[in-house]
């Protein structure tokens, strides 16, 4: 990989590295929130965070952002841990929020005894409506002031099985004049009655992320915390809460801070959690790992490598202003590193059969196919040549213009890694379809001999029509088709593209491809990237494209 300038990022790190603070350590945390799989903008982050680790020989932790117990599950949490081990990355702890538990709510009980916390018992539109505009102070809670002993009281019987959610709040006693409304005596903690996937059934309270998240990078030692842009207005509340515990601790040594940059979008997709999950739950894509998904999973299903991902969010870089980035930027960045790695294969997807008729009936004989030109060490594959073949149906024309340079009658096309043959015509049914097109070959015409010399405008792909196996393809296109699917006043459904899934079901592939597995790297001569899908059975083969040799999109 090859990194560009240093981000504003590192230079921070360096910074802070050069000042010595938290003894010249450095230590970062990837948190995702275990309520569903990760996708590339969770990538961009993975990238950075381990990177800045790596890079200045610190530690990345792996932090399970587990604070809500209704949409969080142990599934999920094995998948990302699959996922970041897949792009490349090793942590160095696994860490769950949810083991913090006890120890912010020591925090919040700190603070009600500071008199900087109290119990509203309003519903979450009355503290709403109280919280006034940015330029306008919001009301005080009329439980802001109630005595420290009934805070704590209360406090604990939110904790309670008995507590009903909505009907308490702990909230911190900030600034209801601060114009970051952040600051306007933010929730902290909140009734939920539904079990944990850790914790069970042991906390009926549970905190909020501003609550959680700076707080648990205080208690593992995290010296940079870096997330996305949306952010920016938690850091002073983010930077408050670490002054109350650093006071608490009574040291001022130590303190992570945040550092934002700009989220990852892409075009024709979308980056929402709820709304990927709402395609998964509502059948309207296959699952999480639908080949079509922005997910990590399904992006490797595709045929996606992960040193593209790599490499794509390399080049679009960290900035501090949100864009859109172009689809077609990533579909380069595979391209660029499948070249280097897939093996060159034949797959016809059309197929139309070629009968090669001065070659003798039964006859087969085996030939030389290199891998990758692009690494000579990938070595070479039989295949098998014979008297009938398959070849595109689009390769052959009967009544050609003069610039076709595939099959037609009376001219000369070269069948990739075998011979040059001259086409004789073709035999058509009563509805005017071809059905069979015949050809001569040149015996000295062999890749590799003498006669393979001559000059000849196409080449052309084919597989062995006894020698091959039958194969589902499927095609897939952009999921929406619309541009920014996010910024669409729609619903996301109305959006979707009715043609991002194309199934061929007559495909024939070379014999070769029945040892391939799930993540395999192909090249289908001629059409693009391919991998073999987890769907495949003996006998029944289904290959992804993972995307085409060249950028059609704009066709
Ligand atoms: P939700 O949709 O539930 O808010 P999320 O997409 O923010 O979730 P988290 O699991 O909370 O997902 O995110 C984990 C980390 O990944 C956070 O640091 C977050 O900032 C980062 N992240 C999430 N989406 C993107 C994105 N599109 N680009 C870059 N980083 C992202
Ligand atoms: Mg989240
Ligand atoms: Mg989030």
């Amino acid at each position: 990989e090859e990194k560009k300038s240093i981000s504003f990022v590192e230079q921070i790190v360096e910074n802070d590295l050069a000042e010595g603070k938290n003894g010249k350590r450095i230590q970062t945390r990837f948190p995702p929130e275990p309520n569903g799989y990760i996708h590339i903008g969770h990538a961009k982050a993975i990238c950075m965070d381990f990177g800045v680790a790596e890079k200045y020989n610190g530690i990345c932790n792996l932090r399970f952002d587990d604070t809500n117990p209704t949409k969080e599950n142990t599934e999920y949490v094995e998948n990302i841990m699959n996922d970041i081990k897949w792009l490349g990355f090793n942590w160095g702890n696994v860490y769950y929020a949810s083991d913090y538990f006890d120890k912010l709510w020591e925090f919040a009980i700190w603070l009600i005894e500071k008199g900087m916390a109290y119990v509203d018992e309003q519903t979450s539109e009355q503290i709403a409506e109280q919280k006034g505009t940015p330029t306008q102070p919001g009301q005080p809670s009329p439980f802001r002031d109630r005595p420290i002993e009934e805070n704590l009281k209360l406090f604990k019987q939110m904790n309670t099985p008995e507590a009903v959610e909505g009907s308490m709040v702990l909230r911190a006693k900030l600034d209801m004049a601060n114009p970051n409304m952040h600051f306007r005596d933010p929730i902290i903690y909140r009734i939920i009655q539904i079990p944990h996937h850790r914790t069970g059934t042991k906390w009926h309270a549970y905190p909020m992320y501003d609550f959680a998240h700076g707080q648990s990078d205080y208690f593992e030692g995290v010296t940079h915390s870096i997330c996305t842009l949306e952010f920016v207005p938690h850091r002073p509340l983010y930077d408050k809460f670490v002054d109350f515990l650093q006071e608490k601790e009574g040291q001022t040594e130590y303190r992570p801070r945040q550092i934002e940059f700009n989220r990852l979008n892409l075009t024709y997709t979308v980056m929402s959690k709820r709304k990927l999950k709402a395609l998964v739950d509502e059948n309207l894509v296959s699952g999480w790992n639908d080949p079509r998904m922005p997910t990590v999973c399904g992006m490797r299903r595709r045929g996606y490598s992960a040193q593209s991902i790599r490499n794509f969010i390399n080049s679009i870089g960290y900035t501090k202003f949100d864009a859109l980035n172009d689809y077609a930027l990533l579909e380069a960045a595979v391209r660029e590193d499948l070249n280097k790695k897939a093996c060159r294969v034949s797959a016809v997807l059309n197929p139309v059969k070629l009968i090669i008729t001065n070659y003798p009936e039964g006859q087969t004989e085996e030939l030389t196919a290199i891998n990758n030109p692009e690494n000579e060490a990938d070595g070479t594959h039989n295949i098998t040549f014979s008297r009938e073949l398959w070849i595109e149906r689009e390769d052959f024309m009967e009544d050609a213009p003069k610039k076709f340079f595939r099959m037609t009658p009376g001219k000369e096309v070269r069948l990739k890694n075998a011979y040059i043959i001259a086409c004789t015509g073709c035999k058509k049914n009563e509805a005017g379809e071809i059905e069979e097109i015949y050809a001569e070959y040149d015996p000295e015409s062999k890749s590799g001999m003498a006669g393979a010399d001559r000059k000849v405008k196409g080449t052309l792909h084919w597989v062995c029509a006894g020698h091959c196996i039958k194969a589902e393809v499927r095609l897939y296109d952009r999921l929406f088709s619309v541009e920014n699917p996010g910024a669409d006043e729609r619903d996301f459904r109305e959006l979707l593209n009715p043609e991002s899934l194309t199934v061929l079901n007559n495909c024939y592939v070379e014999k070769f491809l029945e040892e391939k597995q799930p993540g395999d790297f192909l090249q289908f001569q001629r059409i693009g990237y391919f991998t073999p899908d987890e769907d495949s059975k003996p006998g029944h083969l289904v290959f992804n494209r993972t995307v085409g040799l060249k950028d059609n999109w704009a066709k």
